[in-house]
Formats: structure tokens, sequence, C-alpha cells
């Protein structure tokens, strides 16, 4: 490749921090650019709402550490907007009115949170989260006796619900559907974390929507579906994020929740990838595409996409995973099965420690884990595995997980 190549990144998270790493392991010499619009340099996004919330702010974990990006000549332009892109002239145009050329494009733009349209949204000390500043912003209001309302029982509300009861705080959330985390776990599972909850007296509230805040200029009540006024010094929304694909949709990507690309993470113009939250992707594993937010997919599709782009064409083809950690319980969800017969559980659904193993046929096709995570990294391992599995020894304990897998 020749070294006057110029390599563009638009979106300076996970992704896009990962990338620009892949491409100079691969070899790549020429230019690279990378531009976000936050202030900070990439960094994982996990602690957020999990450490940095509980009063350790050491946990912060850049991608690299400040000196690599100058080691390795990387351009960031940071606390910059990337507003229009051209892929027939192959230009990017930022926020502030100036015009970078590519060779090679790489969107790692994640994605944006969901707001809440309901009156009130817009007061003081009522939150989202997905950067490090909102997760600033937010552990500045936690103390001892303060009263927090999360809106959204989904991973991140009850993680931000977990963090805060941590430090003291008296909180509550509000769920829509008769579940927590209910688009993405067994009931078994959000029956164990319902009452995790509970124990640790957080006041979980299902089937329970928001419909307005109330306060003069902060908030003071968050009123529930059922017109309660719960008083609250603060609250936190998590109702889930939106692939950020402006750019894609205004440049005439395909672009279908999320920018589709193939395994490779090329889009539907040349010379032009993206990779993370705001791809849809076809995964071979599964013959589809799919859409995911987590740490692996923006991890190792951001690598693939990278290596790709330099020349050394490696498809992201992984069994999705991903975990949450909410008090001491530490849950994974690996497997992206559409169908299942029946749930095969190993160990005590009342007891917090248990795995259930979703089956089709004699195969194990996903499995969610409640503070497991050992037997969890050999049930990733049968999942897609072409050894047919017995119900009777995946639930019996005295059957150790590695004998599954002989
Ligand atoms: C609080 C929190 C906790 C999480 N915990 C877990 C966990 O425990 N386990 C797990 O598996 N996953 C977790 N995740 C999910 C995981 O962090 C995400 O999947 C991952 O961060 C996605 O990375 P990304 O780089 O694709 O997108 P992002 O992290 O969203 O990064 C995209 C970046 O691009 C920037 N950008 C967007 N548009 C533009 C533009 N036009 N110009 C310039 N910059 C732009 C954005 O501001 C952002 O900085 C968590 C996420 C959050 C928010």
């Amino acid at each position: 490749m020749p070294v006057s190549e110029t390599y563009v990144v638009v979106g300076a998270g996970h992704a896009g921090g990962r990338a620009v790493e892949a491409m100079r392991n691969a070899g790549f010499t020429g230019k690279i650019i990378l531009i976000g619009d936050e202030p900070h340099l990439p960094y994982e996004r996990p602690p957020l709402s999990k450490e940095l919330l509980q009063g350790k702010p050491e946990a912060h974990t850049p991608v690299r550490d400040d000196a690599f990006y100058a080691e390795n000549d990387i351009d960031c332009r940071l606390g910059r907007r990337a507003t229009a892109l051209d892929p027939a002239r192959k230009t990017v145009t930022l926020d502030d009115g100036s015009h970078i050329a590519f060779d090679k494009l790489l969107l790692t733009t994640g994605g944006a949170v969901r707001r809440l349209p309901v009156p009130g949204a817009d007061l003081a000390n009522i939150h989202y989260l997905r950067t490090l500043d909102d997760s600033r912003a937010i552990d500045a209001g936690l103390a001892d006796g303060k009263r927090i309302v999360v809106v959204g029982g989904g991973f991140i509300g009850l993680e931000v619900a977990a963090s805060a009861r941590q430090r003291g705080c008296a909180v509550t959330v509000l769920e829509m559907a008769d579940r927590l985390m209910g688009r993405a776990v067994l009931s078994e599972i959000s029956e164990a974390f319902r009452r995790l909850h509970a124990e640790h007296g957080v006041d979980i509230r299902l089937n329970t929507g928001v419909a307005s805040f109330d306060g003069d200029g902060s908030v003071t009540h968050a009123v529930t579906g059922d017109d309660e006024k719960l008083p609250t010094d603060m609250a936190v929304i998590g109702v889930g994020i939106v692939p950020e694909t402006a750019l894609a949709v205004d440049a005439g990507l395909t672009v279908e929740n999320g920018i589709v690309v193939d395994e490779f993470g090329r889009t539907s113009a040349p010379d032009i990838y993206a990779a993370g939250d705001v791809t849809n992707h076809l995964n071979p594993l599964y013959s589809r595409r799919i859409r995911l937010e987590s740490w692996q997919n923006a991890q190792n599709q951001a690598i693939a996409a990278a290596k790709t782009m330099c020349g050394e064409a490696q498809a992201y083809s992984e069994v999705p995973w991903m975990w949450s950690d909410q008090f001491d319980a530490n849950l994974q969800v690996a497997g992206l099965p559409e169908i299942w017969d029946r749930v095969v559980f190993r160990g005590d659904t009342g007891a917090a420690d248990f795995i259930g193993f979703q089956m089709a046929g004699d195969r194990v096709v996903g499995a969610m884990s409640v503070n497991r995570p050992r037997d969890m990294r050999i049930a990733r391992r049968l999942i897609g595995g072409d050894k047919p599995l017995d119900d009777a020894a995946l639930a019996d304990e005295a059957v150790s997980m590695r004998d599954l897998m002989r």
C-alpha cells in the first residue's frame, strides 16, 4: 500500500481507538486521522455506569494511553464533529468548516442516547449516560441520602441503580415492562435481578413509566403513569440508544437499523467501512445481519475492519457475548438464538448462581449466567458447536463443564 495514503476514522470511541491501533499493527504507515466530538481520547464505556459511579475514578479505562497516539503518529482531532461526508469526492467536512480528504474511511460513530419526549425532561439534574462527562455529572450528584429515580430497567439503568445504592442513595427504578432487562434475558434472570435489587433496598416498580418531571429549574419529582409523584434529587434516564447514522444517511450509504456492512465492515460505498454499535453487520455464524451494542463487538469488529482496510482481509465472525455487573452479581449473555425449544438450568435459579442453556434439539444455541463466569467461558465454546448434548448432563453439577466439551 502506498505510504502517502490517508485513512480517516470518524468516532473516537472504543471502536475508533482499537481501529487506529490495529491499522498501525497491520503495518499501515500512511496518515491516520481520528476525529471525535468528545474532548477525550478513546476510552471503554463499561466502567461509566459501574466503578466510576461507585467512587472509583481510577477505573477509567482509556483504550491506549496518551503517549500511544503521538508515538504512532495518529492525528487526533478531538472536540470536533464530522458534519458531512462526500463519498464521491472522498472528503469529510468538520464542524469548523474544514474538509479532510481520505483514501479510506472508517465510521465508528456508535450510538446516541434515546431521549424521552416527556414534559420536564429538560430540567436540570436529569441525566442520560453515554459519555465520560455524563458519568462524571451523575457521579457529582450521588451522595448518602440523595433520592434518585432511574427510568428504564435495562442494563444501564440497573447498573446506575446499583452504583447509586452502593453510594447510599435512595433509588427507585421505573420500568414499563413487566420484568427487568426484558428484551435481553430469560425471565429467571429478570427475576434473580429483581430480587437482588430488592434485597439491596432498591425500589423496583415494574409496569410503570414516567409521564413527566416536575421542578423549578431543577427536577424535584418524577411523575409516574399512575400519577404518583416521586420526590427526587436527580433522575437518570436509560431507555436505549439509536445508532448514530446521520452522516451515512446523508451520504447515501445503505442504512437500515444501523449502517449496513458485510462481515469485513464494508459499507455500500467503496473505501468506506464501519464498525461497532453503529453497524448492522452480517455475522457469518448466523448468516444474518445483527446490530450489537457490546464491548466485544466494538473491539473486535473494529479490529477486523481495520485489518481489512490495510489489506489483511479479516471477517468478523464471533458468537456474540456481553456482561453486566450489578452489586456483587455478574450477568453474562452469549449467543443470539432466534429460536430455542427449551432452557436447561445448571445451578440454583433461586440463589443467583446458575447458568441457563437455550437448546434447539440437542445443541446449545445460547447461554445466560448469573455469577458463573467460568461455566460461561465453556458455554461460549459449546454454542454453535457440533457436539450433541444431553439435558441431564448439562444440568448435572457432578458432570464438569469441561467434560461436556469432550
Ligand atoms: C454506561 C455504559 C456501560 C456499558 N457497559 C457494558 C458492559 O458492561 N458490557 C458490554 O459488553 N458493553 C457495555 N457497554 C456497551 C459498550 O460500551 C459499547 O457497545 C461500545 O462503547 C460501543 O463502541 P463504539 O465505539 O461503537 O461506539 P461509541 O462508544 O458510542 O463511540 C462513538 C464515538 O463517536 C463519536 N461520534 C459520533 N458521531 C460523531 C461525528 N459525526 N463526529 C465525530 N465524532 C462522532 C461519539 O461521540 C463517540 O465518542 C456499555 C455502554 C455504556 C454507555
